[in-house]
């Protein structure tokens, strides 16, 4: 007869035995986890390859041989970047274990108490993706396997075509098609005025009050209207045509604009606002289907969650490094996921090949990617940042070498340093004025 008590032993010794091999795995996995690489040096490297100022961080771990690196460009102050960096993050993170990649960045996040601002997001996005880095490259995998895989071949892209007239616009759209894009965004520029994406020779019908580069919203809106026309009539249905407003408008004049372009059937809008006035877009939903791309300029979830979650935008397009990095990125794709909003980071010059990197592991990853912007990378880019990402047919391709699969060339980037700028603002923007001397956002 077995007793009650001999049960008990009995469980208890084959319950033992089977989980020997699982704890004697986990006590090799704990071992693992005490000898996991540690945070050794964390290093900043500037460099100016294409007139842009470009910030990328290092980490470097107690590993030999076993670093990473992360975009951290905030190409308008970027002087202020690496003391956030130097002074504030590293002392912070010297000695930690580098696989713990949410808990860092949640606990740099809140060791300045006051939080979301550029410069501070941009030091964490440095961190933040070099950390991504080092787990790609200890798994030997690119790190969008590390996200789940694949989901599509490459990432569809918009290039930058502008002109000075109507003529030259369409004539950049074609370069563009020529190359294999289907999409393009168009500027015009403004006789006389300092226009977004273009600028134009002459001067204005009206003499401004000051010697500041000019804009005038109106003489914008109307010009931007008939680069429409010309560009539907010139390059036909077929070619997505994008555009940038770059928040230069009043708002009700962005709903006018919004609901004037409708019949052109862009591929979206971009910025009809600035982030000051985001409860217009309920306004400019109200009275059109215009599709609407928002948050280059965010910095804080309190600007993108409630746009989200009204579904008051099309395609949510903050700028990587600006919003902290890979991780909160992907928190935001896959909330705009629930929501039915697309992804469209922010992915001009200011961002280095790094960060490119980390947007088109994004893209490549998210069910909800819509479309990624496209800056070339020259000759002075690619010889500091070897394993730029692939541009072929208007298409992206990401790496396939582990982590981001991007090497920086040290002595190459020295070779390219912040240059002294023209006007003397560090890579910061200058004043656009209207005629009457108002500033205006640019
Ligand atoms: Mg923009």
């Amino acid at each position: 007869m077995i007793l009650r008590r001999d049960l008990f032993r009995l469980a208890a010794a084959t319950t033992l035995s089977s989980l020997t091999p699982n704890l004697a795995r986990a006590e090799q996995h704990a071992g693992r986890g005490m000898v996991s690489p540690r945070i050794k040096d964390i290093q900043v490297i500037e460099c100016e390859p294409a007139g842009v100022r470009l910030t990328v961080v290092k980490i470097l771990t107690d590993q030999d041989g076993l670093y990473g690196y992360g975009c951290a460009t905030f190409t308008q102050r970027a002087d202020l970047v690496r003391p956030a960096v130097e002074k504030y993050l590293k002392p912070f993170l010297l000695g930690k274990a580098t696989d713990r990649i949410e808990d860092i960045w949640q606990s740099c996040y809140d060791s300045s108490y006051w939080k979301n601002g550029p410069v501070l997001n941009n030091a964490i996005s440095g961190v933040d993706q070099a950390l991504w880095d080092i787990k790609g490259r200890q798994a030997g995998m690119p790190v969008y396997q590390l996200l789940g895989g694949k989901c599509r071949e490459a990432v569809d892209t918009y290039g930058h075509a502008g002109g000075e007239d109507y003529a030259d616009v369409v004539s950049s759209a074609r370069h563009y098609v020529e190359q294999g894009f289907r999409n393009v965004r168009v500027q015009i520029g403004v006789p006389g005025m300092a226009g977004y994406g273009s600028s134009a020779a002459g001067s204005s019908n009206f003499k401004p009050l000051h010697d500041k580069p000019l804009f005038e919203p109106a003489q914008y809106i109307r010009r931007a209207l008939k680069m429409f026309e010309v560009c539907r009539q010139e390059l036909g249905d077929e070619l997505n045509l994008l555009h940038d407003v770059h928040e230069r408008i009043s708002p009700n004049q962005a709903v006018l604009f919004c609901k004037e372009v409708e019949k052109f059937n862009l591929f979206f809008v971009e910025d009809p606002l600035s982030p000051e006035d985001i409860d217009y877009f309920r306004q400019i939903r109200d009275n059109c289907a215009t599709p609407l791309a928002m948050g280059e300029l965010f910095n804080s979830p309190h600007e993108w969650q409630p746009l989200l979650e009204g579904r008051l935008i099309d395609y949510i397009r903050c700028h990587l490094s600006q919003v902290g990095g890979l991780s909160p990125a992907r928190k935001i794709a896959i909330l705009a996921e629930q929501f039915g909003v697309k992804t469209a980071w922010h992915g001009p010059g200011d961002v280095s090949p790094v960060g490119h990197m980390a947007q088109i592991t994004l893209d490549i990853v998210s069910p909800n990617f819509g479309i990624q912007e496209y800056s070339p990378f020259n000759d002075r880019t690619q010889a500091i940042f070897h394993g730029c990402p692939l541009m072929k047919d208007g298409y992206l391709w990401v790496n396939e070498a582990p982590g981001w699969g991007i090497e920086v060339d040290e002595k190459e980037a020295a070779k390219s340093p912040f240059t002294p700028s023209k006007n003397g603002l560090n890579g910061g923007w200058g004043e656009i004025r209207r005629l009457d001397g108002t500033v205006i956002k640019q």
